[in-house]
């Protein structure tokens, strides 16, 4: 069985504890996975800051070079890593190749341009006082990831990070490490010296928290649920850590009578059960208007029936297995409660009896109250709710129901109402006419109890990045205040 062990300072090293990961898709044991103690994470920061003193003076078209070398070798191994990501997250191999991988690839590449234009700027003042900024890394940041995305969440904190000059400890989620892991080595291999990029898998209550508490952090970037957001907010605060929080979602894609409805329909296929609806984007509350709702529900649903759910390695999967068996339970006690509040099945499918692992089929769930369950919490799994609605004013006022704020969508010919429910929608990232694909070129991040900060884009490269002010006289005296000559 393979190890997936700590990386810290260019070496591979065991945990004292660790825990035996199955593969969700199988039950097989898959990985011994090291579990880093508080000593190991301080350990990870020593080095990162020792490593800072030389990345942060490395000349950014160094970084640059480094990063896209990283981008052709991530190309080159594509293979494995995917089969890596299928094997730990139980999902479809060509999800992890084509749209997660390929996305890491497009990170690295985007955020290596990047590395040569961060720039300052420069002011005069007056006659004799210049002021110019610098643009600085922040310093050591750590890393938190979930185990939805391991790989391409890794490279939207990792890439940015680099290209400012930063040093970088990551934990990734304790059921995923193994795939952040090998980018590591994947990172050092392309000349990025040893420390820059140290890799610490374990639990969050250990490690997560060590790193959190760490005085050597000057950065938290945190992806996961907003539970755990509020504690890093608490927990980040004795030291003032900088935040960046990529947290829960809850969107809604509302869809109007003039919608293209072939191309809705293969659009909300994608935005309810890509990924097994693991996916903080994932269409959760799918809001079509009652003239074209029984066409859309008829299509709708002779399409979902047609998905694909079989064994993630291969290559004719189009949905895998949830990632644990204690995710499985949750989906299916969010779904019984739902249809114990009133919520309709409409449809689900069946689970093939070859499958083994933590599968759960796509659903269907009609609900009209905003107090059903399917409104109001995240189940991160392949369940839609589909609600009727008469109106805007009405569906947006629904849309805007929740505590969440990442992402939604719109479906309309009209552009003039595109415009105005996309702007009235109140979350991060929003979609006119398609859904999902987060591009590296667009900043992307949640309002409300979604996050704090953005990742992706050049804002996502500013969070890494701390601005200095220097005034300089340039007159050839001062004048005086106290009267001395
Ligand atoms: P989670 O919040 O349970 O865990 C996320 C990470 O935080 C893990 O690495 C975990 O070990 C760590 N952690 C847990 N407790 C901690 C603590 N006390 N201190 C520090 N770290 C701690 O989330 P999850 O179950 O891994 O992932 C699913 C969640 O992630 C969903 O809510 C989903 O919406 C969210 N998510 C958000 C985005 C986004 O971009 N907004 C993307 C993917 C996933």
């Amino acid at each position: 069985m393979r190890k997936s062990q700590l990386y810290i300072n260019g070496k591979l090293i065991s945990a004292k504890k660790t825990y035996i990961r199955e593969n969700p898709a199988t039950m097989e044991p898959l990985q011994e996975v090291s579990l880093a103690s508080k000593k190991d994470i301080n350990n990870a920061c020593s080095s990162a800051l020792t490593a800072f003193a030389v990345w942060s003076k490395t000349p950014p078209v160094v970084r640059g070079q480094m990063m896209f070398k990283i981008a052709n070798l991530i190309r080159e191994k594509i293979n494995i890593l995917s089969l890596i990501n299928t094997q730990e997250t139980g999902k479809p191999i060509n999800e992890s190749t084509l749209v997660e991988l390929g996305g890491v690839i497009r990170t690295f590449e985007y955020y290596a341009g990047l590395a040569t234009k961060i720039k300052g700027n420069s002011q005069v003042i007056n006659h004799e006082l210049l002021s110019i900024t610098l643009k600085e890394p922040v310093g050591v940041v750590g890393q938190i990831l979930p185990w939805n995305f391991p790989l391409l969440l890794a490279a939207w904190k990792i890439a940015p990070a680099l290209a400012a000059g930063c040093c970088i400890v990551v934990k990734p989620s304790e059921l995923t490490p193994h795939g952040t892991i090998e980018l590591a080595k994947i990172i050092s291999d392309c000349g990025v010296p040893n420390g820059v990029v140290n890799v610490c898998p374990g639990s969050g209550e250990d490690a997560g928290d060590a790193l959190v508490k760490n005085n050597k952090i000057s950065k938290i970037s945190f992806t996961g649920s907003s539970q755990v957001g509020k504690l890093i907010v608490r927990n980040s605060a004795a030291n003032l850590t900088k935040l960046s929080l990529e947290l829960g979602g809850k969107a809604p894609n509302i869809v109007f009578d003039d919608a293209n409805l072939s191309s809705c329909i293969e659009a909300n296929l994608r935005g309810g059960f890509f990924n097994q609806g693991e996916n903080c984007t994932a269409v959760t509350r799918l809001f079509i208007h009652k003239k074209i709702y029984n066409k859309f529900l008829k299509l709708y649903v002779k399409n979902i029936s047609k998905i694909n759910q079989e064994d993630p390695e291969s290559m004719t999967s189009q949905m895998g297995s949830l990632i644990s068996s204690q995710h499985l339970k949750k989906v299916k006690q969010c779904v019984s409660k739902s249809l114990s509040q009133g919520g309709k099945l409409i449809y689900q499918g069946k689970i093939k009896k070859n499958l083994k692992g933590y599968f759960y089929p796509p659903t269907l769930i009609e609900t009209s109250s905003s107090k059903n369950i399917l409104f109001k919490e995240e189940v991160f799994g392949p369940v839609v709710a589909i609600i009727k609605f008469e109106n805007e004013k009405e569906v947006v006022a629904m849309a805007n129901d929740t505590n969440y704020g990442l992402a939604g969508g719109v479906w309309t010919q009209d552009i003039s109402r595109a415009l105005r429910v996309a702007s009235s929608i109140d979350a991060g990232y929003l979609w006119v006419n398609t859904y999902g694909g987060i591009i590296p070129e667009t900043p992307y991040g949640g309002v409300k109890q979604s996050g704090l900060g953005k990742e992706l884009g050049s804002e996502g490269l500013e969070e890494y990045i701390r601005t200095k002010n220097i005034s300089i006289f340039t007159g050839s005296s001062l004048p005086s205040w106290y009267g001395n000559k």
